[in-house]
């Protein structure tokens, strides 16, 4: 600390988070507990995250185990956890070959430069753009910050890293400004998460993904918060007639234990060789324990169909709030990736819901983000509606 500063603020603690005055201290299967005790139903999921519930027992006993055996040693070795959690990924996806790191931002980052290489191999030097949307959330690096397509976001962070053009999303008419000379790829949610829980258009994206086929243009699809089962299928394109070349993953891969990574067909897999990417942690072998360990229980059990029914009964109950309280206008999303659009401030009713000790989330100004746990129960289900009940009634 310097002393010709004024001071304003001496927590210790960077203040990029507006936080809940609550301090959680442990966590199991759909709940989280305070330190003074309070129980949560936690219809968050840690940001989707942790999909699988918290502490998941049969995640925890083999991470322990790999706890036991060897924490970390570089990419300069083979890692047998890292190796199976590859083949699981590109048997159950269209792709081919996968890059591991430690988050959401990092998988795009990724993503961005396989695109701008792969172009560069093939198409030469004037293809480097990547076509994103208005209202998408890629993270918050310098590169994936000029991906996210929101003023708000980028505000105050000028030069935009250059190299990313955005359309209207859901706007089939603007796919005729997509190709340029100098695109070389496309990056999307295929439920804009952050950007309001918007599902792609089935039509637009077929029409999308058509012209990357004849424009040889790289179809990347960010399913770092829609991957992971969250939807409904493991990955959320599975419900779209597409096959994207790239898609990135990070939140729900290793159930809360902090692991990305980015997923390639051959052909633009191909474009990273020795020396082309790299990441110190990425693919630990702890972190592709846990990721492993996730892969094997959404494919082990029937996680997947059980709440993708579950979801489909919590939608239908909250369409039912749309009919009687004037203040909720719409339900939307996908599987377990659930916006409420409300009147007034999405924040007041989460706050509201916490203080009858149910934890929700926004997605911009007006819609409401539930995302509960895949394994979460039909009774679960039942206390969420009758808190959000009492929310609305209010
Ligand atoms: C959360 C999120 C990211 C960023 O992930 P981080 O792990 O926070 O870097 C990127 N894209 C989407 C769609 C996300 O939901």
């Amino acid at each position: 600390m310097s002393n010709n500063t004024t001071i304003t603020n001496t927590h210790p603690v960077m203040q990029t988070y507006n936080r809940f005055p609550v301090t959680l201290v442990k966590g199991k299967g759909s709940y989280v507990w305070d330190d003074t005790g309070n129980k949560y139903l936690d219809y968050t999921s840690g940001i989707a995250t942790c999909n699988l519930g918290h502490v998941n027992e049969q995640i925890k006993s083999k991470v322990s185990d790999q706890l036991d055996n060897l924490w970390h040693c570089s990419n300069l070795y083979h890692i047998p956890t890292q190796e199976k959690l590859a083949s699981l990924l590109v048997e159950n996806t269209c792709t081919d070959q996968v890059f591991f790191c430690n988050s959401g931002a990092e998988a795009n980052e990724a993503a961005i430069k396989i695109a701008r290489k792969y172009a560069h191999d093939v198409k030469g030097t004037d293809a480097y753009e990547v076509v994103t949307f208005k209202n998408s959330f890629h993270g918050r690096t310098l590169a994936t910050l000029a991906a996210t397509g929101q003023e708000k976001i980028q505000q105050g962070f000028a030069p935009m890293t250059p190299g990313f053009r955005y359309l209207p999303y859901n706007d089939i008419d603007a796919l005729d400004q997509l190709a340029s000379i100098n695109t070389c790829a496309v990056l999307l949610e295929l439920v804009q998460g952050e950007g309001g829980v918007v599902p792609a258009d089935p039509a637009w994206l077929k029409k999308l993904a058509a012209i990357c086929e004849q424009q040889d243009l790289l179809l990347m699809v960010d399913e770092i918060q829609t991957g992971m089962g969250r939807t409904g299928t493991l990955f959320a394109y599975q419900q779209y007639e597409i096959e994207p070349d790239v898609i990135t993953v990070a939140k729900g891969l290793g159930n809360g234990i902090p692991i990305g990574a980015m997923l390639a067909k051959q052909k633009a897999a191909d474009a990273f060789t020795a020396g082309s990417h790299g990441s110190t942690f990425g693919g630990n072998p702890i972190a592709t324990t846990a990721g492993l360990a996730t892969m094997e229980y959404l494919l082990g059990s029937d996680t997947l169909q059980q709440s993708d029914q579950l979801a489909k009964y919590l939608v239908t109950e909250l369409q039912a709030l749309v009919e009687k309280y004037d203040q909720v206008e719409a339900i939307r999303g996908k599987g377990m990736l659930i916006g409420i659009v409300v009147k007034g401030n999405a924040i007041d009713y989460v706050t509201k819901a916490r203080e009858h000790n149910l934890l929700i989330l926004v997605a911009g100004p007006n819609v409401v983000r539930v995302l509960p746990p895949l394994t979460t129960t039909k009774e679960e289900i039942d206390i969420f509606l009758s808190v959000m009940d009492q929310v609305f009634a209010v």
